[in-house]
């Protein structure tokens, strides 16, 4: 049973609001008071319902999982819970709590449904909050496939550059390589290496350093082809990959890499402009070859530029 005060008080609620009592009042006998105090449950995920809760006053918060998760919604007063097995018949859907003390009536869902016969009003509120319901479940399904493409992005990009980084490097790499190589195609991949970093970032500190690692990535990732893929393998090191690409036209992209980067990284520090150079290493594919061979192979070319004088591109054996 419910008390007049409780009466009153569930007639400005969102489900009653602007309902003429009268067609319903005869239902509220059937209705009965809980109090719930902070932190206890209402409903549990998975366990029968057959009520529909109204609060008085007080907060509920609704979890998906578990309380451990951020909550997925939190009702105040004049709201109501539980009317998803309303409609269903099935058990409930989530976790609801009482984050402060709150006190509910609890509608039997028989009772409700006698209340939706008796009065349009209640019947078009109850499908008001449905919507509100739907409308929010599909925010927050937005907002979390938002997230998970977050997270993607974020395993898999170099935070620094905003190239892609070694691990997503070493899952797509493979790939690429056998596609060329059960196609019969060509393909060659580039090591690219800062000179002299080192110094760079001795002389003028790690944060133009950090800017010039930058600008180099935005260079040489502006100066592939569509088809091409590029990755930040260690420090200063990028690694390249040129599907369809013999190791003639491979040089031709070193060698245009090179020139841009001389040409264009060069760093205002306040000493007037410091230019920055890159060496490169280029390997072609030999048939059956993998990514870890490939690489060592431009990594001893690479070296050779060093020796050679750096600024410079040297091939593979
Ligand atoms: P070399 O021409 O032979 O390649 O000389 P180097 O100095 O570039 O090569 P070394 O391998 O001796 O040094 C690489 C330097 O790259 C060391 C490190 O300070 C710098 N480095 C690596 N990662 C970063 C980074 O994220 N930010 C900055 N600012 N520097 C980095
Ligand atoms: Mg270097
Ligand atoms: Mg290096």
């Amino acid at each position: 049973m419910i008390d007049f005060e409780d009466r009153q008080q569930l007639g400005r609620a969102g489900l009653f609001a602007n309902v003429s009592l009268e067609s319903v009042e005869h239902l509220f006998e059937q209705c009965r008071r809980v109090n719930l105090k902070r932190g206890e449950h209402l409903l549990e995920a998975g366990a029968p319902n057959n009520h529909l809760y109204v609060i008085l006053d007080g907060e509920l918060r609704v979890y998906l999982a578990d309380s451990s998760l951020p909550e997925h919604a939190v009702f105040g007063d004049g709201d109501c819970v539980g009317e998803m097995s309303l409609l269903d018949g099935q058990n409930a859907s989530a976790l609801v709590l009482a984050a402060k003390d709150t006190r509910l009536v609890a509608i039997p869902h028989e009772v409700l449904w006698s209340m939706v016969d008796c009065s349009h009003g209640v019947a078009r509120h109850l499908l008001a909050i449905m919507a509100g319901r739907m409308r929010n479940d599909n925010l927050a399904l937005v907002a979390s496939q938002n997230q998970s493409l977050e997270f993607e992005q974020a395993a898999s990009v170099d935070a620094l550059t905003g190239v892609h980084n070694r691990r997503w490097l070493l899952e797509t790499y493979p790939r690429a390589i056998g596609r060329c190589d059960h196609d019969g195609e060509p393909l060659s991949l580039l090591i690219a290496d800062i000179d002299l970093f080192k110094r760079f970032n001795d002389l003028f500190g790690h944060l133009a350093g950090d800017a010039v690692l930058r600008s180099v990535a935005r260079k040489l990732a502006d100066g592939l082809r569509a088809q091409d893929l590029i990755a930040r393998y260690g420090g200063e090191e990028f690694l390249i990959l040129l599907p369809h690409s013999g190791i003639d036209e491979a040089l031709l992209i070193a060698e245009r890499l090179r020139g841009l980067v001389a040409a264009g990284c060069g760093l205002e520090t306040g000493k007037g402009v410091q230019g920055v150079t890159i060496s490169c290493g280029v390997a072609q594919m030999v048939p059956g070859e993998l990514l870890d061979d490939m690489t060592s192979r431009a990594d001893a070319a690479l070296r050779r530029a060093k020796e050679n004088g750096r600024d410079r591109v040297e091939t593979a054996e």
